[in-house]
Protein backbone atom coordinates (compact mmCIF):
# COMPACT_ATOMS: atom_id res chain seq x y z
CA UNK A 1 0.00 0.00 0.00
CA UNK A 2 1.68 3.16 -0.93
CA UNK A 3 1.66 5.64 1.55
CA UNK A 4 0.57 9.36 1.42
CA UNK A 5 3.82 10.86 1.84
CA UNK A 6 5.21 13.66 -1.02
CA UNK A 7 7.92 11.40 -3.18
CA UNK A 8 11.32 12.75 -4.39
CA UNK A 9 11.59 10.31 -7.32
CA UNK A 10 9.44 7.75 -9.21
CA UNK A 11 10.63 4.85 -10.58
CA UNK A 12 9.46 3.38 -13.68
CA UNK A 13 10.15 -0.10 -14.50
CA UNK A 14 11.84 -2.76 -11.73
CA UNK A 15 14.17 -4.54 -13.22
CA UNK A 16 17.80 -4.97 -11.60
CA UNK A 17 18.77 -0.89 -13.14
CA UNK A 18 15.61 0.14 -11.92
CA UNK A 19 16.08 -1.15 -8.40
CA UNK A 20 19.97 -0.36 -8.29
CA UNK A 21 18.90 3.65 -8.80
CA UNK A 22 15.81 3.34 -6.24
CA UNK A 23 18.43 1.47 -3.89
CA UNK A 24 20.87 4.62 -5.03
CA UNK A 25 18.45 7.68 -4.74
CA UNK A 26 17.23 6.06 -0.95
CA UNK A 27 20.48 5.62 0.37
CA UNK A 28 20.37 9.19 -0.38
CA UNK A 29 17.93 9.82 2.04
CA UNK A 30 15.37 10.74 -0.63
CA UNK A 31 11.78 9.37 -0.91
CA UNK A 32 11.56 7.13 -3.37
CA UNK A 33 8.84 4.37 -5.32
CA UNK A 34 9.34 1.98 -7.44
CA UNK A 35 6.06 1.07 -10.46
CA UNK A 36 5.99 -2.02 -11.59
CA UNK A 37 4.03 -3.45 -14.29
CA UNK A 38 4.16 -7.35 -13.40
CA UNK A 39 3.26 -8.68 -10.07
CA UNK A 40 6.92 -9.58 -9.26
CA UNK A 41 9.63 -7.19 -9.56
CA UNK A 42 13.17 -8.46 -11.19
CA UNK A 43 12.43 -8.13 -14.65
CA UNK A 44 15.41 -10.02 -16.90
CA UNK A 45 16.70 -10.57 -13.09
CA UNK A 46 13.27 -13.28 -12.30
CA UNK A 47 12.87 -17.09 -11.56
CA UNK A 48 9.87 -18.45 -12.28
CA UNK A 49 7.95 -22.28 -12.21
CA UNK A 50 8.31 -22.32 -15.97
CA UNK A 51 7.71 -26.32 -16.36
CA UNK A 52 6.78 -28.23 -13.30
CA UNK A 53 5.99 -28.05 -9.67
CA UNK A 54 9.11 -27.74 -7.97
CA UNK A 55 11.39 -26.31 -10.54
CA UNK A 56 12.26 -23.01 -10.41
CA UNK A 57 13.67 -21.41 -13.61
CA UNK A 58 15.03 -18.04 -14.51
CA UNK A 59 13.50 -16.26 -16.96
CA UNK A 60 16.00 -13.75 -18.23
CA UNK A 61 19.62 -14.18 -16.36
CA UNK A 62 20.95 -17.00 -15.11
CA UNK A 63 25.01 -16.58 -14.30
CA UNK A 64 25.91 -13.66 -12.74
CA UNK A 65 29.39 -12.82 -12.64
CA UNK A 66 28.78 -9.02 -12.95
CA UNK A 67 26.01 -9.39 -10.57
CA UNK A 68 28.43 -10.41 -8.01
CA UNK A 69 31.27 -7.73 -9.01
CA UNK A 70 29.05 -5.40 -9.46
CA UNK A 71 30.75 -2.09 -7.87
CA UNK A 72 27.25 -1.15 -6.39
CA UNK A 73 25.98 -4.60 -5.52
CA UNK A 74 29.52 -6.10 -3.65
CA UNK A 75 29.38 -2.64 -1.35
CA UNK A 76 25.57 -2.73 -0.42
CA UNK A 77 24.72 -5.61 2.59
CA UNK A 78 22.48 -7.63 0.16
CA UNK A 79 23.63 -10.73 2.52
CA UNK A 80 21.43 -9.64 4.89
CA UNK A 81 18.26 -9.36 2.63
CA UNK A 82 18.36 -12.85 1.90
CA UNK A 83 20.99 -13.45 -0.98
CA UNK A 84 23.56 -16.16 -0.89
CA UNK A 85 25.91 -17.25 -3.67
CA UNK A 86 26.63 -20.10 -4.91
CA UNK A 87 30.05 -20.90 -6.65
CA UNK A 88 29.97 -24.04 -9.27
CA UNK A 89 33.22 -25.95 -8.85
CA UNK A 90 34.61 -24.12 -12.18
CA UNK A 91 32.84 -20.95 -13.50
CA UNK A 92 32.88 -22.16 -17.29
CA UNK A 93 33.29 -25.55 -19.40
CA UNK A 94 33.05 -25.16 -23.48
CA UNK A 95 31.80 -28.28 -25.87
CA UNK A 96 34.09 -28.78 -28.94
CA UNK A 97 32.90 -30.39 -31.77
CA UNK A 98 33.18 -33.47 -30.96
CA UNK A 99 32.12 -33.53 -27.66
CA UNK A 100 35.28 -33.03 -25.89
CA UNK A 101 35.26 -30.53 -23.33
CA UNK A 102 36.95 -28.27 -21.91
CA UNK A 103 36.56 -26.84 -18.51
CA UNK A 104 37.88 -23.51 -17.90
CA UNK A 105 39.34 -23.31 -14.13
CA UNK A 106 38.88 -20.43 -11.66
CA UNK A 107 42.49 -20.57 -10.90
CA UNK A 108 44.51 -18.26 -13.55
CA UNK A 109 47.69 -20.35 -13.78
CA UNK A 110 45.99 -23.90 -13.68
CA UNK A 111 43.48 -22.80 -16.52
CA UNK A 112 46.72 -21.45 -18.57
CA UNK A 113 48.52 -24.20 -18.14
CA UNK A 114 45.67 -26.55 -19.35
CA UNK A 115 46.00 -24.83 -22.80
CA UNK A 116 49.51 -25.94 -23.59
CA UNK A 117 51.53 -23.98 -25.85
CA UNK A 118 48.57 -20.76 -25.48
CA UNK A 119 49.66 -21.10 -21.14
CA UNK A 120 51.66 -17.36 -21.66
CA UNK A 121 49.17 -15.90 -24.15
CA UNK A 122 46.56 -16.93 -22.05
CA UNK A 123 48.03 -15.60 -18.60
CA UNK A 124 49.77 -12.47 -20.70
CA UNK A 125 46.03 -11.89 -21.94
CA UNK A 126 44.25 -11.64 -18.01
CA UNK A 127 46.65 -11.40 -15.59
CA UNK A 128 47.14 -7.77 -15.60
CA UNK A 129 43.77 -7.70 -15.19
CA UNK A 130 42.90 -10.32 -13.06
CA UNK A 131 45.17 -8.48 -10.56
CA UNK A 132 42.72 -5.05 -10.88
CA UNK A 133 39.78 -6.35 -11.43
CA UNK A 134 38.21 -4.30 -9.11
CA UNK A 135 39.59 -1.43 -10.59
CA UNK A 136 38.72 -2.53 -14.10
CA UNK A 137 35.19 -2.81 -13.12
CA UNK A 138 34.87 0.38 -11.67
CA UNK A 139 36.23 1.95 -15.17
CA UNK A 140 34.16 -0.66 -17.49
CA UNK A 141 30.82 -0.12 -16.17
CA UNK A 142 30.46 3.86 -16.45
CA UNK A 143 29.64 6.09 -19.06
CA UNK A 144 32.52 6.07 -21.55
CA UNK A 145 34.33 9.49 -21.41
CA UNK A 146 34.43 9.86 -17.31
CA UNK A 147 38.48 10.00 -16.29
CA UNK A 148 39.40 6.76 -15.90
CA UNK A 149 40.60 5.94 -12.04
CA UNK A 150 43.06 3.29 -13.16
CA UNK A 151 44.46 4.66 -16.93
CA UNK A 152 47.43 1.19 -17.37
CA UNK A 153 44.25 -0.87 -16.14
CA UNK A 154 41.65 0.53 -19.00
CA UNK A 155 44.49 0.92 -21.59
CA UNK A 156 45.76 -2.66 -21.63
CA UNK A 157 41.77 -3.69 -21.76
CA UNK A 158 41.27 -1.19 -24.02
CA UNK A 159 44.05 -2.55 -26.14
CA UNK A 160 42.58 -6.56 -26.34
CA UNK A 161 38.85 -4.86 -25.91
CA UNK A 162 38.47 -2.61 -28.90
CA UNK A 163 39.48 -4.69 -31.94
CA UNK A 164 37.57 -7.78 -33.11
CA UNK A 165 37.86 -10.90 -31.30
CA UNK A 166 38.98 -12.38 -34.13
CA UNK A 167 42.16 -10.55 -33.86
CA UNK A 168 42.97 -10.88 -30.90
CA UNK A 169 42.49 -14.98 -31.40
CA UNK A 170 45.39 -15.05 -33.73
CA UNK A 171 47.27 -14.52 -30.79
CA UNK A 172 46.43 -18.05 -29.40
CA UNK A 173 47.35 -21.24 -31.22
CA UNK A 174 45.91 -24.48 -30.00
CA UNK A 175 41.98 -24.85 -30.97
CA UNK A 176 41.01 -25.39 -27.27
CA UNK A 177 42.08 -21.91 -26.56
CA UNK A 178 41.10 -20.35 -29.60
CA UNK A 179 37.66 -22.00 -29.39
CA UNK A 180 37.23 -20.81 -25.73
CA UNK A 181 38.24 -17.24 -26.33
CA UNK A 182 35.12 -17.14 -29.30
CA UNK A 183 33.33 -18.54 -26.81
CA UNK A 184 33.49 -15.86 -24.21
CA UNK A 185 33.36 -12.98 -27.36
CA UNK A 186 29.94 -14.60 -28.73
CA UNK A 187 28.41 -13.34 -25.23
CA UNK A 188 28.58 -9.85 -26.83
CA UNK A 189 25.95 -10.97 -29.03
CA UNK A 190 28.06 -9.72 -32.30
CA UNK A 191 29.97 -11.12 -35.04
CA UNK A 192 33.29 -12.03 -33.53
CA UNK A 193 34.99 -9.65 -36.64
CA UNK A 194 33.04 -6.52 -34.95
CA UNK A 195 35.09 -4.06 -33.19
CA UNK A 196 34.40 -4.24 -29.47
CA UNK A 197 33.28 -7.80 -29.63
CA UNK A 198 36.93 -8.47 -27.72
CA UNK A 199 35.89 -6.68 -25.02
CA UNK A 200 33.22 -9.14 -23.45
CA UNK A 201 35.62 -12.27 -24.07
CA UNK A 202 38.01 -9.80 -21.53
CA UNK A 203 35.56 -8.76 -19.08
CA UNK A 204 33.84 -12.14 -19.02
CA UNK A 205 37.41 -13.98 -19.00
CA UNK A 206 38.58 -12.06 -16.39
CA UNK A 207 35.62 -12.65 -13.73
CA UNK A 208 35.61 -16.03 -13.94
CA UNK A 209 39.35 -16.52 -12.94
CA UNK A 210 38.79 -13.55 -10.82
CA UNK A 211 35.49 -14.00 -8.49
CA UNK A 212 33.89 -16.70 -10.78
CA UNK A 213 30.45 -16.87 -12.75
CA UNK A 214 27.92 -17.79 -9.82
CA UNK A 215 24.77 -18.34 -9.58
CA UNK A 216 22.05 -16.59 -6.27
CA UNK A 217 20.82 -19.39 -4.31
CA UNK A 218 17.41 -20.23 -5.17
CA UNK A 219 17.75 -18.53 -8.49
CA UNK A 220 18.27 -15.25 -10.47
CA UNK A 221 15.12 -13.82 -7.83
CA UNK A 222 16.91 -13.92 -5.15
CA UNK A 223 18.98 -11.11 -6.27
CA UNK A 224 16.08 -8.56 -7.21
CA UNK A 225 14.26 -9.53 -3.90
CA UNK A 226 17.39 -8.82 -1.69
CA UNK A 227 17.65 -6.03 -3.87
CA UNK A 228 13.76 -4.57 -3.57
CA UNK A 229 14.04 -5.49 0.64
CA UNK A 230 16.71 -3.73 0.74
CA UNK A 231 15.50 -0.77 -0.71
CA UNK A 232 11.74 -1.65 1.21
CA UNK A 233 14.21 -1.13 4.08
CA UNK A 234 15.50 2.04 3.18
CA UNK A 235 12.13 3.38 3.41
CA UNK A 236 11.45 3.26 -0.37
CA UNK A 237 8.23 1.71 -1.73
CA UNK A 238 7.39 -0.64 -4.73
CA UNK A 239 4.06 -1.01 -6.45
CA UNK A 240 3.31 -4.09 -8.77
CA UNK A 241 0.92 -4.49 -11.15
CA UNK A 242 0.85 -0.66 -12.27
CA UNK A 243 1.73 -0.27 -15.83
CA UNK A 244 2.78 3.21 -16.83
CA UNK A 245 1.63 4.45 -20.03
CA UNK A 246 1.74 8.43 -19.34
CA UNK A 247 3.37 10.67 -17.41
CA UNK A 248 -0.35 11.27 -16.12
CA UNK A 249 -0.08 7.84 -14.22
CA UNK A 250 2.46 9.09 -12.28
CA UNK A 251 2.26 10.25 -8.98
CA UNK A 252 3.78 13.91 -8.48
CA UNK A 253 7.51 13.93 -7.57
CA UNK A 254 10.77 16.00 -8.27
CA UNK A 255 12.32 13.19 -10.75
CA UNK A 256 11.84 10.29 -12.86
CA UNK A 257 13.98 7.37 -13.72
CA UNK A 258 12.56 5.01 -16.78
CA UNK A 259 13.75 1.64 -16.81
CA UNK A 260 12.64 0.94 -19.79
CA UNK A 261 13.08 0.95 -23.59
CA UNK A 262 13.82 3.95 -25.41
CA UNK A 263 10.44 3.56 -27.08
CA UNK A 264 8.48 3.06 -24.32
CA UNK A 265 10.61 6.49 -22.84
CA UNK A 266 9.39 8.25 -26.29
CA UNK A 267 6.08 7.82 -26.23
CA UNK A 268 6.12 8.44 -22.17
CA UNK A 269 7.46 12.21 -23.27
CA UNK A 270 5.21 12.77 -26.38
CA UNK A 271 5.63 16.41 -27.15
CA UNK A 272 8.22 17.19 -24.73
CA UNK A 273 10.92 15.46 -26.77
CA UNK A 274 12.63 17.95 -29.10
CA UNK A 275 13.03 16.33 -32.00
CA UNK A 276 16.26 16.23 -32.30
CA UNK A 277 16.04 13.59 -29.48
CA UNK A 278 13.41 11.69 -30.87
CA UNK A 279 15.33 11.29 -33.87
CA UNK A 280 18.53 9.32 -31.72
CA UNK A 281 16.03 7.73 -30.17
CA UNK A 282 13.94 6.18 -32.94
CA UNK A 283 17.57 5.12 -34.79
CA UNK A 284 18.39 2.98 -31.49
CA UNK A 285 19.80 -0.13 -33.05
CA UNK A 286 19.57 -3.75 -31.38
CA UNK A 287 21.14 -7.06 -31.52
CA UNK A 288 19.69 -10.34 -32.92
CA UNK A 289 16.89 -12.40 -30.69
CA UNK A 290 17.22 -15.34 -28.61
CA UNK A 291 15.63 -18.55 -28.70
CA UNK A 292 15.26 -20.32 -25.37
CA UNK A 293 14.83 -23.21 -23.92
CA UNK A 294 14.10 -24.20 -19.96
CA UNK A 295 14.25 -28.07 -19.35
CA UNK A 296 13.12 -30.19 -16.03
CA UNK A 297 14.98 -33.16 -15.81
CA UNK A 298 15.11 -36.58 -14.53
CA UNK A 299 18.75 -36.23 -14.18
CA UNK A 300 22.10 -34.54 -14.47
CA UNK A 301 22.96 -33.86 -17.94
CA UNK A 302 25.07 -36.59 -19.17
CA UNK A 303 27.74 -35.38 -20.80
CA UNK A 304 29.95 -37.13 -23.01
CA UNK A 305 32.75 -35.50 -21.68
CA UNK A 306 31.98 -35.92 -17.67
CA UNK A 307 34.44 -33.43 -16.31
CA UNK A 308 32.17 -30.79 -17.93
CA UNK A 309 29.77 -31.78 -14.79
CA UNK A 310 32.11 -29.09 -12.75
CA UNK A 311 31.14 -26.00 -14.66
CA UNK A 312 28.16 -23.76 -13.95
CA UNK A 313 27.76 -22.66 -17.22
CA UNK A 314 28.50 -24.42 -20.78
CA UNK A 315 29.03 -22.82 -24.62
CA UNK A 316 28.25 -25.19 -26.69
CA UNK A 317 29.97 -24.26 -30.50
CA UNK A 318 32.93 -26.02 -31.47
CA UNK A 319 35.77 -24.30 -32.64
CA UNK A 320 36.57 -21.08 -33.12
CA UNK A 321 35.92 -20.73 -36.67
CA UNK A 322 32.31 -22.75 -36.03
CA UNK A 323 31.15 -20.18 -33.68
CA UNK A 324 32.07 -17.05 -35.86
CA UNK A 325 30.51 -18.50 -38.44
CA UNK A 326 27.12 -18.92 -36.72
CA UNK A 327 27.03 -15.62 -34.90
CA UNK A 328 27.99 -13.77 -38.42
CA UNK A 329 25.45 -15.65 -39.98
CA UNK A 330 22.55 -14.81 -37.03
CA UNK A 331 23.18 -11.27 -37.97
CA UNK A 332 22.73 -12.01 -41.86
CA UNK A 333 19.71 -12.91 -40.89
CA UNK A 334 20.32 -17.06 -41.24
CA UNK A 335 19.96 -19.35 -38.06
CA UNK A 336 22.97 -21.76 -38.70
CA UNK A 337 22.52 -24.97 -38.62
CA UNK A 338 24.56 -25.48 -35.48
CA UNK A 339 24.39 -22.75 -33.29
CA UNK A 340 26.26 -21.51 -30.22
CA UNK A 341 24.60 -22.53 -27.35
CA UNK A 342 24.63 -20.74 -24.19
CA UNK A 343 23.79 -23.47 -21.25
CA UNK A 344 23.95 -23.18 -17.53
CA UNK A 345 23.45 -26.24 -14.74
CA UNK A 346 22.62 -24.40 -11.68
CA UNK A 347 21.11 -27.85 -9.66
CA UNK A 348 24.54 -29.58 -9.74
CA UNK A 349 25.39 -26.68 -7.20
CA UNK A 350 22.69 -25.46 -5.92
CA UNK A 351 19.93 -28.51 -5.06
CA UNK A 352 16.71 -26.37 -4.50
CA UNK A 353 15.66 -25.34 -7.29
CA UNK A 354 14.49 -28.83 -8.06
CA UNK A 355 12.95 -31.71 -6.43
CA UNK A 356 15.65 -34.37 -5.02
CA UNK A 357 17.74 -35.73 -7.32
CA UNK A 358 16.07 -33.94 -10.55
CA UNK A 359 17.55 -31.17 -12.26
CA UNK A 360 17.13 -27.91 -14.62
CA UNK A 361 18.86 -26.57 -17.81
CA UNK A 362 18.64 -23.16 -18.85
CA UNK A 363 20.07 -22.58 -22.22
CA UNK A 364 19.98 -20.07 -25.43
CA UNK A 365 20.99 -19.25 -28.94
CA UNK A 366 21.01 -16.28 -30.75
CA UNK A 367 18.57 -16.08 -33.28
CA UNK A 368 17.71 -13.63 -36.43
CA UNK A 369 14.17 -12.33 -36.85
CA UNK A 370 11.46 -14.26 -37.79
CA UNK A 371 13.29 -17.47 -36.51
CA UNK A 372 10.79 -20.17 -36.39
CA UNK A 373 10.26 -22.00 -32.92
CA UNK A 374 10.94 -25.21 -35.02
CA UNK A 375 14.20 -24.19 -34.26
CA UNK A 376 14.75 -25.23 -30.96
CA UNK A 377 14.89 -28.63 -32.18
CA UNK A 378 18.26 -27.25 -33.50
CA UNK A 379 19.50 -26.17 -30.45
CA UNK A 380 18.14 -29.30 -28.63
CA UNK A 381 20.22 -31.42 -31.11
CA UNK A 382 23.60 -29.14 -30.24
CA UNK A 383 23.18 -29.91 -26.37
CA UNK A 384 22.07 -33.99 -27.26
CA UNK A 385 25.14 -34.26 -29.34
CA UNK A 386 27.22 -32.78 -26.52
CA UNK A 387 25.25 -35.26 -23.97
CA UNK A 388 23.84 -38.30 -25.89
CA UNK A 389 20.68 -39.62 -23.85
CA UNK A 390 19.91 -35.67 -22.60
CA UNK A 391 16.65 -35.83 -24.27
CA UNK A 392 15.80 -39.12 -22.72
CA UNK A 393 16.13 -37.15 -19.45
CA UNK A 394 13.48 -34.31 -19.97
CA UNK A 395 10.57 -34.30 -18.29
CA UNK A 396 9.23 -30.81 -19.50
CA UNK A 397 10.24 -28.36 -21.79
CA UNK A 398 9.31 -24.67 -21.53
CA UNK A 399 10.44 -22.29 -24.92
CA UNK A 400 10.38 -18.54 -24.68
CA UNK A 401 11.40 -16.87 -27.98
CA UNK A 402 12.24 -12.87 -29.14
CA UNK A 403 8.30 -12.04 -29.43
CA UNK A 404 7.17 -13.56 -25.80
CA UNK A 405 10.56 -12.06 -24.75
CA UNK A 406 10.08 -7.96 -25.88
CA UNK A 407 6.29 -8.95 -24.23
CA UNK A 408 8.21 -9.56 -20.97
CA UNK A 409 10.10 -6.45 -21.38
CA UNK A 410 10.45 -3.69 -23.61
CA UNK A 411 13.74 -3.59 -22.62
CA UNK A 412 14.39 -7.03 -24.81
CA UNK A 413 13.21 -5.15 -28.14
CA UNK A 414 13.35 -8.25 -30.61
CA UNK A 415 14.29 -10.34 -28.05
CA UNK A 416 18.11 -8.91 -27.61
CA UNK A 417 19.08 -9.63 -24.55
CA UNK A 418 21.46 -6.40 -24.21
CA UNK A 419 18.66 -4.31 -24.80
CA UNK A 420 20.53 -2.51 -27.57
CA UNK A 421 23.30 -3.30 -29.95
CA UNK A 422 26.85 -3.53 -28.07
CA UNK A 423 29.14 -2.53 -31.19
CA UNK A 424 31.34 0.11 -30.02
CA UNK A 425 28.87 2.92 -31.86
CA UNK A 426 26.28 1.00 -29.27
CA UNK A 427 28.74 2.23 -26.67
CA UNK A 428 29.04 5.26 -27.33
CA UNK A 429 26.15 6.48 -28.39
CA UNK A 430 23.54 4.58 -25.33
CA UNK A 431 21.29 6.09 -26.48
CA UNK A 432 22.60 8.98 -27.37
CA UNK A 433 26.41 10.76 -27.76
CA UNK A 434 26.45 12.38 -24.32
CA UNK A 435 28.85 12.16 -21.35
CA UNK A 436 25.72 11.94 -19.33
CA UNK A 437 23.37 9.99 -21.82
CA UNK A 438 21.07 9.62 -18.68
CA UNK A 439 19.37 12.82 -19.13
CA UNK A 440 16.08 13.17 -21.80
CA UNK A 441 15.49 16.82 -22.94
CA UNK A 442 12.56 16.93 -20.05
CA UNK A 443 13.84 18.36 -17.04
CA UNK A 444 14.00 15.95 -14.17
CA UNK A 445 13.40 12.78 -16.41
CA UNK A 446 15.55 10.21 -16.86
CA UNK A 447 16.19 6.72 -18.69
CA UNK A 448 18.07 4.10 -16.60
CA UNK A 449 17.61 1.00 -18.62
CA UNK A 450 20.51 -1.35 -20.05
CA UNK A 451 19.90 1.00 -23.22
CA UNK A 452 21.91 3.48 -21.00
CA UNK A 453 25.90 3.12 -20.67
CA UNK A 454 27.12 0.29 -19.36
CA UNK A 455 24.57 -1.83 -21.04
CA UNK A 456 23.21 -5.81 -20.47
CA UNK A 457 23.98 -7.42 -17.75
CA UNK A 458 22.98 -7.75 -14.14
CA UNK A 459 25.30 -5.14 -12.79
CA UNK A 460 22.65 -2.13 -11.96
CA UNK A 461 25.15 0.08 -12.86
CA UNK A 462 22.90 1.73 -15.49
CA UNK A 463 20.47 1.95 -12.56
CA UNK A 464 23.26 3.95 -10.07
CA UNK A 465 24.18 6.02 -12.70
CA UNK A 466 21.06 7.09 -13.89
CA UNK A 467 20.12 7.71 -9.74
CA UNK A 468 23.88 10.02 -9.57
CA UNK A 469 22.69 12.34 -11.92
CA UNK A 470 19.60 13.01 -10.98
CA UNK A 471 20.90 13.55 -7.36
CA UNK A 472 23.27 15.57 -8.98
CA UNK A 473 20.97 17.86 -11.46
CA UNK A 474 17.69 17.61 -8.83
CA UNK A 475 18.47 17.58 -5.26
CA UNK A 476 21.91 19.18 -5.64
CA UNK A 477 23.29 16.26 -4.36
CA UNK A 478 27.13 14.80 -5.56
C1 LIG B 1 17.12 -14.73 -21.69
C2 LIG B 1 18.10 -13.78 -21.08
C3 LIG B 1 19.27 -14.26 -20.54
C4 LIG B 1 20.18 -13.38 -19.94
N1 LIG B 1 21.28 -13.90 -19.33
C5 LIG B 1 22.06 -13.09 -18.59
C6 LIG B 1 23.03 -13.64 -17.73
O1 LIG B 1 23.15 -14.86 -17.61
N2 LIG B 1 23.81 -12.78 -17.01
C7 LIG B 1 23.65 -11.42 -17.08
O2 LIG B 1 24.40 -10.69 -16.40
N3 LIG B 1 22.69 -10.88 -17.87
C8 LIG B 1 21.89 -11.67 -18.60
N4 LIG B 1 20.87 -11.15 -19.35
C9 LIG B 1 20.76 -9.67 -19.49
C10 LIG B 1 20.02 -9.02 -18.32
O3 LIG B 1 18.92 -9.78 -17.93
C11 LIG B 1 19.58 -7.61 -18.72
O4 LIG B 1 20.70 -6.88 -19.22
C12 LIG B 1 18.96 -6.86 -17.55
O5 LIG B 1 17.84 -7.54 -17.03
C13 LIG B 1 18.53 -5.45 -17.96
O6 LIG B 1 18.01 -4.82 -16.84
P1 LIG B 1 17.01 -3.58 -16.94
O7 LIG B 1 16.64 -3.20 -15.56
O8 LIG B 1 17.65 -2.55 -17.80
O9 LIG B 1 15.76 -4.11 -17.77
P2 LIG B 1 14.72 -5.29 -17.39
O10 LIG B 1 15.41 -6.36 -16.67
O11 LIG B 1 14.00 -5.61 -18.64
O12 LIG B 1 13.72 -4.60 -16.38
C14 LIG B 1 12.81 -3.59 -16.81
C15 LIG B 1 11.59 -3.69 -15.90
O13 LIG B 1 10.77 -2.55 -16.09
C16 LIG B 1 9.41 -2.95 -16.24
N5 LIG B 1 8.77 -1.93 -17.08
C17 LIG B 1 9.17 -1.52 -18.30
N6 LIG B 1 8.33 -0.57 -18.77
C18 LIG B 1 7.40 -0.37 -17.80
C19 LIG B 1 6.27 0.50 -17.68
N7 LIG B 1 5.92 1.34 -18.67
N8 LIG B 1 5.53 0.44 -16.54
C20 LIG B 1 5.87 -0.39 -15.53
N9 LIG B 1 6.92 -1.25 -15.60
C21 LIG B 1 7.68 -1.22 -16.71
C22 LIG B 1 9.51 -4.31 -16.93
O14 LIG B 1 8.33 -5.07 -16.69
C23 LIG B 1 10.74 -4.91 -16.25
O15 LIG B 1 10.39 -5.57 -15.05
C24 LIG B 1 19.93 -11.98 -19.94
C25 LIG B 1 18.74 -11.50 -20.48
C26 LIG B 1 17.82 -12.39 -21.03
C27 LIG B 1 16.53 -11.85 -21.56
Amino acid sequence: MPSSHPLDTVIVGAGPNGLAAAVTLARAGLKVRVLERHARVGGGLSSAGLTLPGFVHDVGSAVHPLGFASPAFRTWPLHAFGLTWVQPEAPFGHVLEEGTGVVVERDLRTAAQNFGEDADTWSALFGPLVAEWRGLLDDVLKPLPRLPRHPLTLARFGVRGVPPATWTARLLKTPEARAVWAGLAAHANLPLGTPGSGAAALLLGTLAHAAQWPFPRGGAQALADALAAYLRFLGGEIETGVEVRSMRDLPPARAVLVDSSPGVLLALLGDRATPAYRAWLRRYRYGPGLLKLDYALSGPVPWRDPSLRRAGTLHLGGTLENITHAEASVARGVAPERPYVLAAQPTLFDPSRAPAGQHILWAYAHTPPGTPDMYAEVIEAQIERAAPGFRDLVLARHLTNARQLQAFSPVFQGGDVNGGRGDLWGLLARPVPSPTPYRTPVSGVYLCSSATPPGGGIHGMSGYWAARAALRDVFGKR
